[in-house]
């Protein structure tokens, strides 16, 4: 598995051919045939993944807070929902979310955990969303998610071996 502090750089390296892969299993792939293929790799490659030991995700996103989950993130940390918002959000630009004021992630610990442990956001629980499904409309979001997540670069890799994918020079 390719290095946390690695990957940005590989996975800019091989940019040209991950596109001309996505354009591939647009073309050739079965939907719900990529999306066991996705799942099996997820599952395999994040059995013996240590995330703490990486934190990509949450040293190079800002994290994301719903709206919804204020208050119950506020309580989590024995605080209100004004100081909550006052000492760690700002508004996100086009809908009514909240997003951290830096990155890395304010929540995000010394020792790779999360400070808003359970109530992290869904959206921190499923990245990089490599076993949802639906991942042949996704492969854009899985493109960029590639430049951050080590396994994510992994899974990529490994589905260009099992389609024989070769880019033509
Ligand atoms: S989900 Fe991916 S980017 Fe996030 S900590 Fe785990 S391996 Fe690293
Ligand atoms: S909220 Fe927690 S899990 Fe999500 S990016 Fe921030 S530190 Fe990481």
């Amino acid at each position: 598995m390719i290095q946390p502090n690695k990957v940005k750089a590989e996975a800019k390296k091989k940019e040209d051919e991950n596109f001309k892969f996505r354009s591939y299993l647009k073309g050739h792939a079965d939907e719900d045939e990529l999306d066991r293929q996705f799942l099996s790799l997820h599952k395999e490659l994040f059995a013996d993944y240590d995330c703490s030991k990486c934190r990509n995700c949450c040293k190079m996103y800002k994290g994301s807070i719903p709206a919804e989950d204020i208050d119950r993130d506020a309580q989590y940390l024995g605080i209100t929902s004004e100081e909550f918002i006052a000492t760690y959000l700002e508004k996100e630009e086009y809908n009514m979310n909240y997003q951290t004021k830096h990155m890395p992630c304010d929540f995000s610990q010394e020792d790779g955990n999360c400070k808003l442990g359970d109530c992290k956001p869904d959206s921190c629980k499923k990245y990089p969303y490599t076993d949802q499904p639906e991942r042949l409309s996704s492969l854009l979001s899985v493109l960029d998610t590639i430049e951050i997540c080590p396994v994510a670069f992994e899974i990529f890799e490994r589905l260009k071996k099992k389609y024989r994918f070769r880019v033509r020079r």
